[in-house]
Order: C-alpha cells, then sequence, then structure tokens
C-alpha cells in the first residue's frame, strides 16, 4: 500500500478594521441589533452609487507589502454573482484575475523557531466585501442580519501546488499570519467572532505522484485548534477513501467541533460558474511605484524581524522571543520595561511566567492589567539586589496585580525584605549548629549529606527571609573551618 502525502492550500478572511464599511459610511462592528447598521448602499438598494474606502485598500497593502507581494500598479474590481439571501445586492464585489488583485506573488516564512524554515508562497492578497449573516430564530424561522454586510474583507490566498503538507504546518502559517495582521493593526484577529477566517483546501496523492489529488474546501473553522484538527480528519478520511480505491468528491465540507468531524455541506463550484465581470461603478485603481514605496516606509516592525532582534540585541533564547513578539501589545511592554531600565532577561522571564498566569487567571489583557512596566523593572531589581528572594517576587508580584501598588512599598508593608547581612546570617548559622551538636558530629564525620537539614534549619530560623544562596555558602563555611 502507497504511503500519501498531503498538501493543503490556504485561504484566510480577515474582516478589516476600518471605521466604516467597503463602499458606504455605516460603521463597522461586531454583533448588535440586526439590521441596525445598514443604508441603501450596502443594502443594494436602486440608484445608489458605491465610493471605494480609501482606508481599506490602504490596509490591503501594507498587507501585501509585509507579506512581500509585488503590488498591482492597476487594479480593479469584479462583480462576482450568485444568490444567496445573505447577499443583497446578488453579487459580491470582489477581484479577480493572476496579476489584478491589489498584491500577488508573495511569500510568509514559516519554520523559523524549529529551525528549518520554509517559505509558503503567496498567490494573491484582494480586496472584496463581506456578507450578511442568516440567523435561525427560535420559532423555526430564518431571518436575516445585513449589519455585517459590505465590511471590507482581505483574501490571502497560497499559491499552487501548495508548500504546507501538515496540520502542524497549516496552524502556523495561520499563527504567523494572524501575528502580522495584528502588528499592521490591520484586523483584530478574532476567530471566535469570525473576524478571521481560515478555509483550508486539503488533497492527498500518493507519495511521489506528479499529479494532485482533489480537493476538498474546510469551512466552520472557528479556532487554531479546529484548523489542526479539521486539516488532520479531512487528510485521514481521503487517505481512507483512497485505500479502499474509492474517489474524492469535489467538495465544501463543514467542521463538526462537538464530533470532531466533517460533514458535506455542498458540492464546490467553479470559478466560470461566477460570471466574474469589471464592476462598472467602480473606476480602476492605479497605484505608483513611488506611493507603493512611501507606504512601505511607515510598516511598523514584524514578529519575525522583532524575535531576531530579541536574540541578537537582547540575548533571549527564539522560544522566549517568540512568545513576546507574538502580540504587539506584549512586545511594547516588553520594551518598555527594558527602556526603563529593566534587564531584558529577568524581565521577560517575569513575563512570561507568573504574570502571564496572573493575567490568565483573571482572564486579563496585558494593557488592562494595574501592574506597569515600571513595577516590573523595581521587582526585578529588588530581587537582583538581594532585597527580597525569588519566592517573595511572586507574593509582591501578586499583590501589586491586585493593588496596583508599588512593589518596594509592598515589601515594606509584607515586612518581607530578605536578609542578606552576612553577620545576622552567620548569627543564626552559630545558633541552629548549637542547637543540633548530633547533627554537626555526623557531618564532620563525613555524612556531607546532613548539610541540607543544617541550611533548612537555618531558613526556618529566619522565616524564610534569609538569602537561600548566602545561607548556603556560610553554612559550609561555617561546618568546614578547620
Ligand atoms: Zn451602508
Amino acid at each position: 500500500m502507497p504511503n500519501f502525502s498531503a498538501s493543503i492550500g490556504m485561504e484566510v478572511h480577515a474582516e478589516l478594521a476600518t471605521r466604516s464599511k467597503m463602499f458606504c459610511r455605516c460603521p463597522v462592528a461586531f454583533g448588535g441589533e440586526p439590521n441596525t447598521r445598514v443604508c441603501p448602499i450596502c443594502l443594494g438598494l436602486p440608484g445608489t452609487l458605491p465610493v471605494p474606502n480609501r482606508a481599506a485598500i490602504e490596509m490591503v497593502m501594507r498587507t501585501a507589502l509585509a507579506l512581500n507581494c509585488t503590488i498591482a500598479c492597476q487594479s480593479v474590481f469584479h462583480r462576482k454573482n450568485y444568490f444567496y439571501p445573505d447577499l443583497p445586492k446578488g453579487y459580491q464585489v470582489s477581484q479577480y484575475g493572476e496579476t489584478n488583485p491589489i498584491g500577488y506573488a508573495g511569500w510568509l516564512e514559516i519554520g523559523a523557531s524549529t529551525g528549518s524554515p520554509k517559505r509558503v508562497r503567496i498567490r494573491r492578497v484582494h480586496l472584496e466585501e463581506d456578507t450578511g449573516k442568516l440567523i435561525h430564530l427560535p420559532d423555526g424561522g430564518s431571518g436575516i442580519d445585513y449589519n455585517r454586510a459590505g465590511t471590507p474583507l482581505m483574501e490571502i490566498v497560497t499559491e499552487f501546488p501548495p508548500d504546507i503538507q501538515s496540520p502542524e504546518e497549516a496552524k502556523e502559517y495561520l499563527t504567523q499570519l494572524r501575528q502580522i495582521l495584528l502588528h499592521l493593526g490591520v484586523c483584530d484577529g478574532k476567530m471566535e467572532e469570525g473576524s478571521l477566517r481560515c478555509e483550508p483546501n486539503i488533497s492527498v496523492r500518493p507519495e511521489g505522484s506528479a499529479q494532485y489529488g482533489t480537493k476538498t474546501e474546510l469551512k466552520n473553522l472557528n479556532s487554531f485548534r479546529s484548523v489542526q484538527l479539521g486539516v488532520a480528519f479531512e487528510i485521514r478520511r481521503q487517505i481512507a477513501i483512497l485505500e479502499h480505491s474509492g474517489k474524492v468528491h469535489q467538495e465544501t465540507r463543514g467542521w463538526n467541533e462537538q464530533k470532531e468531524s466533517s460533514f458535506v455541506m455542498r458540492a464546490k463550484e467553479e470559478e466560470d460558474d461566477y460570471r466574474y465581470f469589471p464592476d462598472p461603478d467602480l473606476a480602476p485603481m492605479r497605484f505608483d511605484p513611488a506611493e507603493i514605496e512611501a507606504l512601505r516606509t511607515t510598516l511598523p516592525e514584524l514578529p519575525a524581524q522583532k524575535e531576531r532582534r530579541y536574540v541578537e540585541e537582547y540575548g533571549l533564547s527564539m522560544k522566549h522571543a517568540e512568545q513576546l513578539a507574538a502580540d504587539p501589545a506584549w512586545s511594547s511592554y516588553f520594551e518598555e520595561a527594558v527602556a526603563k531600565g529593566g534587564e531584558p532577561g529577568p524581565i521577560c522571564n517575569l513575563m512570561i511566567s507568573d504574570f502571564a498566569k496572573l493575567l490568565n487567571d483573571a482572564g486579563l489583557l496585558i494593557g488592562e492589567s494595574k501592574v506597569r512596566p515600571d513595577a516590573l523593572v523595581e521587582l526585578t531589581r529588588l530581587v537582583k539586589d538581594g532585597a527580597i528572594s525569588g519566592k517573595t517576587s511572586k507574593a509582591v508580584l501578586a499583590d501589586c496585580f491586585r493593588s496596583g501598588g508599588r512593589p518596594s512599598e509592598i515589601v515594606r508593608s509584607m515586612g518581607v525584605t530578605q536578609i542578606s547581612d552576612p553577620e545576622a546570617i552567620r548569627e543564626a548559622i552559630l545558633q541552629v549548629l548549637a542547637e543540633h551538636p548530633d547533627v554537626v558530629a555526623k557531618y564532620k564525620s563525613g555524612q556531607s549529606n546532613v548539610k541540607g537539614f543544617l541550611v533548612g534549619q537555618v531558613m526556618k530560623k529566619s522565616n524564610g527571609r534569609a538569602n537561600p544562596g548566602k545561607v548556603q555558602e556560610l553554612v559550609s563555611e561555617t561546618l568546614d573551618k578547620p
């Protein structure tokens, strides 16, 4: 029986974070009372004319540049014709063609953290408009909410033949892409609200075969987990069919999250079915090279560049750098702490361990916390100076998290300042040795493992406030004195 290889193409839709819709001035937002953000233009009423949203076009261009695409000098909008109740105009404004989309022929690198980087080629980055939503009513009927209709939507499609070959790569591609969109501020990236949607198409073929298998497209994936599970399921399903000499049908399948399986939604349409033609109401867009280059200079530092800089400049591990660079709110918090004199290593450690846990438990975003970057700087400094132990710092951070107080004041009010004064520690050691002459005798006779017990006793005597490193050092010194 042959082995099979999988090929995964990724189609990602990102709702753009503009204030208004693509061709009218209705506000863009999530949820709300149905049909309250609509007007004659986005409802497609006769006699209206669309006016393209400049901000949306610029967001797509910036994304295309960040994804190493060529920018089209001339780009037109097409009508994609089909009927569905969520599409009030009877067509969707989109962009068709090889070199017509605002951006084409780009790439995104994945796998940098595992040491085997790989370029995933991108076929197109284009601009279109979102549809409305069908709502299933409690009485069994259906309603339509057009609040979302006409929201600017960016589509990012990978090249064929696909470079992505596993569910893990599919998930990583989506993760990296989402981070870039967040850094550019063009999409809020909320998969659970549908503002970022991923529709992978999957095919398998016998290993070494030059001909690609029939692909199926998967929908309803509303988390990274679903994307990975869904792609893995579809690969297994198709392999099972081929192993039994069956035929994979070209179709769109939905993902059932509860059952962790996919089901047939509809047979897949061909591109010709949509009768694309240039929208006569919308003038072609023209971009000149100077304008494109000017826009390129406004791109922020992207996650991959940021990671490299954190490793080179701050000596962080690639894994830690990746964790910080993943979210712009986290990286700017980290950089603010470093700018305020924090040491990158300890600040990073504190952020991704104790601080991350506190935020997670409280369900807060980093920007919502009362702990500001300068407080973390102060806290790491207290530990470094030996004023408090690493263990105490956890309690101080937790207090700071609740109260928003300054770490140094919290330390004072808790009375937990660490004892690092060698004289004070020596005094405690002498008391402990006097209390346990039998243990001392064991040590002198060669049982060096009893030292831990003595160290523990000294720590206990100081209520845990003695600097553990110092205690270790001074106990050895005292015991080994001839
Ligand atoms: Zn409108």
